[in-house]
């Protein structure tokens, strides 16, 4: 399969011509300083507030660029997707806002919640195997069989240009950035938030966040090639999922324009998510609470500049809360 993919190299005009593509479809979203952050680390900390779009992730971005991608006869035939949750979320909200058929194909360990709400966004349902791979498989059958375009969750030019406009909202919102968290999994939003920083200012730090159990990324970057990992519970579901053995972009991306990986415990996972509920009033999914835990464990890199936290999504299965809370105000 690796022969027939075109291999494109991704710039930094791509990233401007995505976000041209999407602003029919996508709202900027605000950064906020959060004062608390900021005087615990003694730098003005801001977050990114991906969780405000409509769907609760920042994969609509990459979705949306992808799909206003496809031509006439490859919308006809409809689009299908694998994934942990947000990704199928993010195809199907876009499919349905362009009036294209979407099939999204999920592991059983995708929480209830997010299976409801891709019932709600019209998508229809397909689950196999207890792995994001194992419903890649069936994905790539379903290309196969029914003429569908699969539409990658991370691994693709058009969703890591679409990611990327976070980068371009961050650089005209925060002129003094020196240092950007970005929660870590398949790799196509930090691959797309490094290009766009770093085009602009080589020196921004671009630090990965990620979970301590199945850190696919983070073990491959160590093995020198995409590895595959057994998945785990992990409060960060959203970033659990392999990097594909066949990875185009992603893994030198990441390796090229990722300066510092930081892995988290599923205790600070929950703690982070507590606080943020307490501190900010907002519920955040534990792939997104990793960039908090990030700043609680004091590690930024630079001693002074800005940092922004992207705060990558908000749906969290409400069952899981509860624990969460009581263990967090019983920590304090
Ligand atoms: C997908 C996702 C990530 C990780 O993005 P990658 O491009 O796979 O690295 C982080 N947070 C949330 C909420 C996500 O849905």
């Amino acid at each position: 399969m690796s022969f027939t993919k075109l291999r494109k190299e991704i710039k930094i005009k791509d990233v401007w011509e995505a976000r041209k593509q999407i602003s029919s479809i996508i709202c900027r979203t605000p950064v906020i300083q959060s004062t608390i952050l900021s005087e615990l680390i003694s730098r003005n900390v801001y977050l990114k507030l991906e969780n405000v779009h409509e769907v609760g992730a920042f994969k609509v971005r990459g979705a949306a660029n992808k799909i206003l991608s496809l031509g006439e006869e490859e919308r006809k035939r409809g689009v299908t997707t694998y994934s942990t949750g947000n990704h199928g979320m993010a195809v199907a909200y876009v499919a349905k806002k362009l009036g294209i058929d979407a099939v999204v194909c999920i592991s059983n360990r995708v929480p209830k919640a997010k299976v409801d709400s891709l019932k709600r966004l019209g998508a229809q349902i397909e689950i196999v195997g207890d792995s994001q791979d194992a419903a890649g498989v069936h994905c790539y059958q379903l290309e196969k069989d029914k003429g569908l375009t699969v539409i990658e969750p991370f691994d693709d030019p058009y969703v890591i240009a679409g990611q990327g406009t976070i980068g371009l909202e961050l650089l005209e919102d925060l002129p003094n950035l020196t240092d950007v968290i970005v929660p870590l999994s398949g790799g196509g939003l930090l691959s797309g938030i490094g290009l766009t920083l770093k085009s602009m200012d080589r020196n921004i730090r671009v630090t990965g966040v990620s979970m301590e159990k199945s850190a696919v990324m983070y073990e491959s970057l160590k093995a020198c090639k995409p590895i595959m990992m057994e998945e785990s519970e992990t409060l960060a579901d959203s970033l659990l999922g392999g990097i594909g053995l066949d990875n185009q972009y992603t893994f030198q991306m990441v390796q090229k324009y990722m300066n510092d990986v930081v892995l988290i415990s599923e205790e600070k996972i929950a703690y982070s998510m507590g606080f943020m509920m307490d501190k900010h009033r907002m519920i955040l999914e534990g792939a997104a609470a990793t960039g908090i835990a990030a700043v609680l464990d004091g590690k930024i890199p630079h001693q002074k500049g800005d940092v922004a936290v992207i705060i990558s999504g908000q749906n969290v299965d409400l069952s899981v809360l509860p624990t969460i809370i009581q263990k967090y105000l019983y920590k304090k």
